[in-house]
């Protein structure tokens, strides 16, 4: 129900867990991160409040790293487990990504990859993406244009926000019907489904269209439609208290 990403100089677990702090008025029933550190990817996620994320964080440090996402969720497709926690990763744990909404053809997609030998370890229509993303990355190179590729066989609608060990540098973000905002700083970006996520840390800010992806660093913000086409968005400051 709630996303945050992050790439930047801060560290990714503090900004993520703030930010998500922040949306915890959507309500929600689970909550994950997983942060980029140490040339892999390290990730928690816990049914319950985010005081459960929390304690699990503190029994289990993650290493620490820069580049991260975060999410609430709000189960559509299994039922509010560890397990049907965000984020989701592949078969390798190369690759991480959160959702917000419904993906509606997952069940055919499922079905796909346990063909071609992925093993889905949750009930949630969210999963297939960190697959589809680990198989289009590994023939491109690149996780921008890997979920360019991916968002054209999704159905539904959706945020989706991934990192990839193997692009260290980036998290990649997308929108179909479902909102997601670019918080522009210094040497810093933030990526989250509501400003009032990263207000504390920019105002700068920049709305995403309808079927479009960004990729962040922590100097750029790129956006493309789903073919790879340079997008037009709208660029605006938060002058309200978010
Ligand atoms: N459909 C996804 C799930 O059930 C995402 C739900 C959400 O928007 O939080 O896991």
């Amino acid at each position: 129900c709630g996303i945050v990403g992050y790439v930047g100089g801060q560290s990714a677990l503090d900004v993520v867990v703030a930010g998500l702090k922040r949306l915890e008025y959507r309500g929600y029933d689970s909550a994950g991160v997983a942060v980029l550190a140490d040339g892999g990817l390290a990730a928690a996620k816990k049914a319950g409040k985010l005081v459960n994320l929390e304690k699990e964080l503190v029994d289990r440090p993650l290493a620490a790293g820069t580049v991260g996402i975060g999410h609430t969720r709000w189960a559509t497709h299994g039922g509010p487990t560890d397990a049907n926690a965000h984020p989701h990763l592949d078969n390798a744990g190369r690759v991480a990504v959160v959702h917000n909404g419904i993906i509606e053809n997952f069940a055919a997609l499922r079905e796909e990859l346990a063909e071609r030998g992925h093993t889905l370890l949750s009930e949630t229509d969210t999963e297939v993406v960190a697959h589809l993303l680990a198989e289009e990355f590994s023939s491109v190179g690149d996780l921008a244009e890997a979920m360019r590729l991916v968002c054209r066989r999704l159905d539904g609608a959706f945020t989706l926000v991934a990192v990839h060990a193997d692009q260290p540098d980036v998290v990649v973000g997308a929108r179909r019907n479902s909102p997601l905002v670019v918080g522009v700083g210094e040497g810093e970006n933030f990526l989250a489904s509501d400003v009032s996520a990263f207000i504390a840390h920019t105002r700068s800010a920049i709305e995403l269209g309808q079927d479009q992806v960004v990729e962040l660093s922590r100097d750029g913000v790129t956006v493309t439609d789903f073919d790879g086409a340079p997008a037009d968005v709208r660029a605006f400051h938060v002058d309200w208290d978010a």
